[in-house]
């Protein structure tokens, strides 16, 4: 009996009339796809089409293919549906899988349209006129009290009512990934960037590893239910604290992080036992109502002298009530993570099809902050898929206040959306702890990468506020009625705040 019934999914061709023989692609290669002996022999089987070996190749004769006869078409039954059914009848255990949910399902940002400036409400030009993208995360006071200051102004009374706000320079900041999901050369990159760009990396749950401790003015630790890395020190050390609830790739499921990537350097960091697996369960074991949140809310503030502290969730039904009450709890931002954020690894069936777009927990969570006069009481930071400067733009008109940027990070970096991040081997030293993958990235490589990223949808969302007419983002946050909806229901339109185009 065959050992698989699985046929490879890509075909690797070399023209070997063009091909040095120099074995790059052998050494490229984190998969292990190719062998050499006088020319280097691919194994389709191995191949993830991540794309490295093709980059790589000084000769340019190397080709991917999808390998169009793996599986016969079928609508009912998709390649990828019949390919789980072998894997699973070979292995009997869970898929697991890397990276963001690719299913089609409906992509709102994509049917959402800004609206434009004409003759009543005049365009600014961003190149001629000051755009304001600078922004504050935290709690807003509703009123400030001011006191003369002696020379005819005034100045805000001592007490006056500010709050321990957060300024970033642009609406755009770094979702949390952890040291140990991804590498440390890549926080690096994250950590330098944020603090070139003025702007927020996130730990993710896996510490603060000491060669970030210069950038931690402009890092987010986090406190996720393993509580990984989390002392005193490192509560102060961060600019913001965040509990991790639930992630949007994963809700209802808490992180694992293999034993094999538990090396010295992410144990110690970690400060957990080298080669042991780091899991961190679902639930936090001391929250199980609103009331134990707030007194990890307040314990933390106590123990880091009132610095603001957020609560990430995962976009779910019913998202609008959870974030009201998180805010009651005190939070000084809410994180929505919708279903098309990425992740290190997750099992597929979660990954695919639990959870709700980010688009419509915004707008939900927006409204009923609103409607309950505590808006200004928190931030909203919005995740799970900004693809570009017009998506973040939509999400700030929906109700978010900043955006959170992971899965284009990880682009920026070399990342081809392999899908293959659970299994620590990235060729592109993203995902992985394995020394010869991670040199790949230098940081300072990186963090000029993840700036010129930055600033180029920066540049952008100043284009799109010229264009509606507005001189600052925070004008345009939570502005839907700029907004209209193509190809949504009427329902959907309801629940967005978004009128359908031509209204
Ligand atoms: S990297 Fe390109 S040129 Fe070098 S051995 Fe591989 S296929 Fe040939
Ligand atoms: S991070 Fe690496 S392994 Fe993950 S999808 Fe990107 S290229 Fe593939």
């Amino acid at each position: 009996m065959p050992q698989t019934l699985i046929q490879p999914e890509f075909r690797v061709k070399i023209d070997y009339d063009k091909c040095h023989k120099c074995g790059r692609c052998v050494q490229q290669c984190g998969w292990g796809a190719y062998a050499f002996n006088e020319r280097p022999l691919p194994d389709d089987s191995k191949c993830r089409a991540c794309h490295r070996c093709v980059t790589y190749c000084p000769a340019h004769c190397i080709t991917i293919e999808k390998n169009p006869l793996a599986y016969r078409d079928n609508d009912n039954w998709s390649a990828a549906l019949r390919k789980n059914v072998w894997k699973q009848a070979e292995t009997g255990g869970v898929l697991l899988t890397g990276m963001g949910n690719d299913k089609p399902y409906l992509r709102i940002f994509d049917h959402l349209v800004l609206d434009a400036c004409q003759v009543t409400n005049p365009s600014i030009d961003p190149l001629r006129e000051p755009m304001e993208l600078r922004t504050y995360v935290g709690r807003k006071p509703d009123s400030v009290e001011v006191e003369p200051d002696g020379e005819g102004g005034f100045r805000l009374a001592p007490g006056a009512g500010m709050t321990n706000n957060i300024m970033l320079e642009t609406p755009i900041i770094f979702s949390p990934m952890s040291y140990g999901s991804v590498s440390l050369n890549v926080h690096k990159s994250l950590a330098m960037a944020a603090t070139r760009l003025g702007t927020l990396m996130n730990t993710g749950e896996g510490g603060l590893h000491a060669d970030l401790y210069p950038y931690a003015d402009h890092v987010i630790v986090q406190v996720a239910s393993g509580r990984f890395g989390v002392d005193p020190e490192y509560l102060n050390r961060g600019a913001a604290i965040e509990i991790k609830i639930g992630q949007g790739a994963k809700p209802g499921i808490g992180g694992h992080l293999p034993g094999e990537k538990i090396n010295r350097e992410v144990s110690s960091t970690r400060m957990i036992p080298q080669g042991t697996d780091a899991i961190s369960p679902a639930p936090h074991h001391d929250i199980y109502s609103i009331e134990d949140l707030r007194q990890l809310i307040y314990s933390l503030k106590e123990a880091s002298g009132y610095k603001p502290v957020g609560v990430k969730i995962a976009a779910v039904h019913n998202v609008a009530a959870i974030a009201s009450g998180i805010v009651r709890a005190g939070a000084d931002y809410v994180y929505l993570d919708g279903f098309k954020g990425g992740t290190g690894a997750a099992p597929q069936v979660i990954r695919d099809h639990i959870g709700i777009p980010v688009e419509i927990a915004i707008a939900a969570v927006d409204q009923r902050l609103r409607d309950e006069g505590i808006r200004n009481n928190a931030s909203i930071v919005a995740a799970g898929s900004i693809r570009s400067s017009a998506d973040a733009a939509k999400a700030i008109a929906l109700g978010a206040d900043v955006v959170a940027i992971g899965s284009a990070t990880l682009m920026a970096l070399g990342c081809h959306l392999c899908q293959g991040c659970h299994t620590g081997c990235c060729s592109w030293g993203l995902t992985t702890q394995k020394p010869e993958l991670t040199r790949r990235v230098d940081p300072e490589w990186g963090a000029e990468r993840l700036v010129n990223l930055v600033h180029a949808w920066s540049h952008e969302l100043q284009e799109i506020l010229g264009a509606l007419g507005v001189n600052a983002v925070e004008s345009l946050r939570g502005s839907r009625e700029r907004l209209r909806a193509i190809g949504l229901d009427e329902q959907t339109c309801r629940i967005l705040g978004v009128k359908p185009a031509g209204m």
